[in-house]
C-alpha cells in the first residue's frame, strides 16, 4: 500500500511536492487543500483534486502524511499547529530564531493526538543544520561557515519591491570567493559579514522614479544591505521576467577543524540548486516517508532533521541500504 499524501497550501513548494511525489513510487497523493477558491487553483497534474481547506477535517482518515507548504512568516505559525493536531505532517519553517518556538507550538499540539510532526525541513534550516551538527561533533576544535549562494533571496527581494518608486526587483546574494577559498585552505580565518557574501539587486523602477534615491534606500537598509557590499542594477520590465525568473539557490557548510595530533581537516557539504523550491519540496517528501513510518512506530510530537536516523528517508529497506549504500 502507498502512503497517501495531502498537500496544504499550493504556492512554489506546493507545486514541487506534486511533482516530487510522481517520482516517488511508494507514494500517492491525494488532494491539494487551498485557502483560495479551489477552481482557481490550477495544478500540474489533470488527476489530482484541489479541495478548500476548511474542509480538510474530512480526511483525516484518507491522508498518512501532510505536506504543509505556506510560507514561514504568517501561514504556517498558524497552520502547524492547528494541522499537526489532525494529521502527521511535515513541513519547511525557516524562521530560524522562532524555531524553538514553533517546536513547542507543534509539539503540544501534535503530542495529546498522537500525530508525528517533522518541523523546518528543507536544506537551511534542514541539510545544512544536519552538516552544521556533523561539523561541530566530529570536529569539537574547529569552525563552522555557511556560505549561500549565489541565490535569488525571496526576503530581500520582497525589502527591495516594498521601496517607494520600485516596480519590480529580485535579490541575489553571492558568497565572496576569496573567504570561501580561504576557509578551504583550512585557515580557519575570523570574517565579518561583510567579508562573507556580497549583494547584487536588479531592480525596475516605476515611471518617473529618482534611481539616486532607490539605490541609497537599498544599500543604507539597516538589517538587510548596510552590514553588505550592494550592488543595484537597474533593468527594464522584460529584462526581469526573462533573466531573472528562476528561483536559483544553494551553498556551503564547511567545518575547518584540528584533530588529535594537530593535523588540519575540512570537511564540505555543498548544493547548487537550479530551482530552490523545487528542491526545498524533494526533500520535504523524503521526510513525509519518515514521519509516516515514525507514526507507525508510535512515535509522536514534534521531532527536527537532528532526530530521524538517515534510513528512515529511504524507501529502501534497512537489508538493502546495508548491502547497497554502506
Ligand atoms: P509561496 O509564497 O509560493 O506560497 C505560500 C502560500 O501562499 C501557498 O501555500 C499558498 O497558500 C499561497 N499562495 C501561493 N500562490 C498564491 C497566489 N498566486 N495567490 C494567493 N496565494 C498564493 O511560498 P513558497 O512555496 O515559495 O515557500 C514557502 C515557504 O517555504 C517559505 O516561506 C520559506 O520560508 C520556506 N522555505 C524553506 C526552505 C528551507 O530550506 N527550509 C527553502 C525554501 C523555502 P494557499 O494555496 O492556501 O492560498
Amino acid at each position: 500500500m502507498k502512503i497517501r499524501v495531502g498537500i496544504a497550501g499550493y504556492g512554489n513548494l506546493g507545486r514541487g511536492v506534486e511533482s516530487a511525489i510522481a517520482q516517488n513510487e511508494d507514494m500517492e497523493l491525494v488532494g491539494v487543500f487551498t485557502r483560495r477558491n479551489p477552481e482557481d487553483v490550477h495544478l500540474l497534474s489533470a488527476n489530482v483534486s484541489t479541495y478548500k481547506m476548511d474542509d480538510i477535517t474530512n480526511y483525516t482518515d484518507k491522508i498518512d502524511v501532510l505536506i504543509l507548504c505556506g510560507g514561514s512568516k504568517n501561514d504556517l505559525p498558524e497552520q502547524g499547529p492547528v494541522l499537526a493536531a489532525l494529521f502527521n505532517t511535515v513541513d519547511s519553517f525557516d524562521t530560524h530564531a522562532k524555531i524553538p518556538d514553533y517546536f513547542e507550538a507543534v509539539d503540544t499540539s501534535a503530542k495529546p493526538n498522537g500525530k508525528t510532526a517533522i518541523i523546518s525541513v528543507g536544506w537551511d534550516p534542514g541539510l545544512f543544520s544536519i552538516n552544521r551538527l556533523f561539523g561541530e561533533a566530529i570536529l569539537p576544535e574547529g569552525a563552522t561557515y555557511t556560505f549561500w549562494g549565489k541565490g535569488l533571496s525571496q526576503g530581500h527581494s520582497d525589502a527591495v519591491r516594498r521601496i517607494d518608486g520600485v516596480k519590480g526587483a529580485v535579490q541575489y546574494t553571492i558568497p565572496v570567493s576569496d573567504a570561501v577559498n580561504r576557509v578551504r585552505s583550512g585557515e580557519a580565518p575570523k570574517l565579518s559579514t561583510r567579508e562573507k557574501h556580497t549583494r547584487e539587486c536588479y531592480v525596475v523602477l516605476k515611471d518617473g522614479a529618482d534611481a539616486k534615491a532607490v539605490e541609497i534606500a537599498i544599500v543604507t537598509m539597516p538589517d538587510y544591505f548596510s552590514d553588505y557590499d550592494t550592488t543595484v542594477n537597474f533593468i527594464s520590465q522584460e529584462q526581469l521576467d526573462t533573466d531573472h525568473a528562476a528561483m536559483p539557490h544553494g551553498g556551503f557548510v564547511i567545518r575547518s577543524g584540528k584533530t588529535g595530533e594537530g593535523n588540519s581537516q575540512v570537511m564540505e557539504y555543498s548544493l547548487k540548486l537550479d530551482s530552490n523550491p523545487e528542491f526545498t519540496s524533494s526533500v520535504l517528501v523524503a521526510y513525509a516517508r519518515a514521519a509516516y513510518r515514525l507514526s507507525q512506530n508510535g512515535e509522536t510530537g514534534a521531532k527536527t532533521v537532528f532526530d530521524i536516523a538517515p534510513g528512515m528517508l529511504s524507501p529502501k529497506s534497512a537489508a538493502d541500504l546495508r548491502k547497497e549504500l554502506l
